[in-house]
């Protein structure tokens, strides 16, 4: 499987960048990792539109979807008619958020009118992947992490998160471990956890066992500790 990111910023973009994006590829086709703002503009410089197979969104913070709005709009104005509706995969109650948001932005079936979507409440498979999605804790917002395996290749996406457990179970033994590091100290969090500093990535990386950790959802402004390594907006990463 080849891993593209499409966009690496964090809440905000860093100059030039585009929100949470990553796509996976494989013979058996296309998986997009979220898609915040900025996503479908990359994705448009590839092709005149995004032809994947499936989206999972990890969660509804809006640097994490938010480009499904005009994707709706594109679609249902110039580009769809002659493409296959792509699958959208969203939480558990995930469609009635995607209505609620459809009423405030256009129509309250926007989002059916382009997708075929679907809620995941445990693996599920998605263009030819399986996927594994993780509970992970961010605030009070129901959030997961992405276990995707396939060709014998796994990665763990760590979507937003702060420290726990179940973070390092979802990286365990993983080829490639793409984890936040949003923090540039632990305390900048506050009390209720959001996100992770770069230490506490790597710790998470530590006790998985994973093979490689890509670091990313890091404002550009905070430099790394030597040795760790960052993904930027159109890095190709080959596993299996
Ligand atoms: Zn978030």
């Amino acid at each position: 499987m080849r891993l593209t990111v499409i966009g690496s910023s964090p809440a905000w973009p860093d100059p030039g960048s585009a929100q949470s994006g990553y796509l996976l590829e494989h013979e058996e086709g296309r998986l997009l990792l979220d898609c915040g703002p900025g996503v479908l503009a990359r994705l448009r410089e590839r092709e005149p539109w995004p032809t994947v197979d499936a989206i999972a969104i990890t969660h509804f913070h809006l640097d994490h979807w938010g480009d499904l709005v005009p994707w709706v709009w594109g679609s249902m104005y110039l580009f769809g008619s002659a493409q296959r509706l792509p699958h959208l995969f969203v939480h558990s109650g995930g469609r009635a958020i995607l209505e609620d948001f459809g009423e405030r932005f256009g129509f309250a079936d926007m989002f059916d009118r382009v997708f075929t979507v679907h809620e995941y409440d445990g693996p599920f498979v998605a263009a030819g992947f399986t996927v594994e999605p993780h509970r992970l804790p961010h605030y009070s917002l129901e959030t997961y992490g992405f276990r995707v395996s396939g060709n014998g290749a796994t990665l763990a996406y760590s979507g937003d998160s702060g420290p726990s457990d179940a973070l390092v179970a979802l990286a365990r033994n993983a080829d490639l471990f793409l984890c936040e590091a949003t923090l540039v100290a632990p305390s900048a969090d506050g009390t209720l956890r959001g996100h992770l500093s770069a230490e506490e990535a790597v710790e998470a990386f530590r006790a998985s066992g994973a093979r490689r950790l890509l670091l990313t959802h890091r404002p550009v402004e905070l430099a790394l500790p030597p040795g760790l390594e960052q993904v930027a907006d159109g890095d190709t990463f080959d596993l299996g």
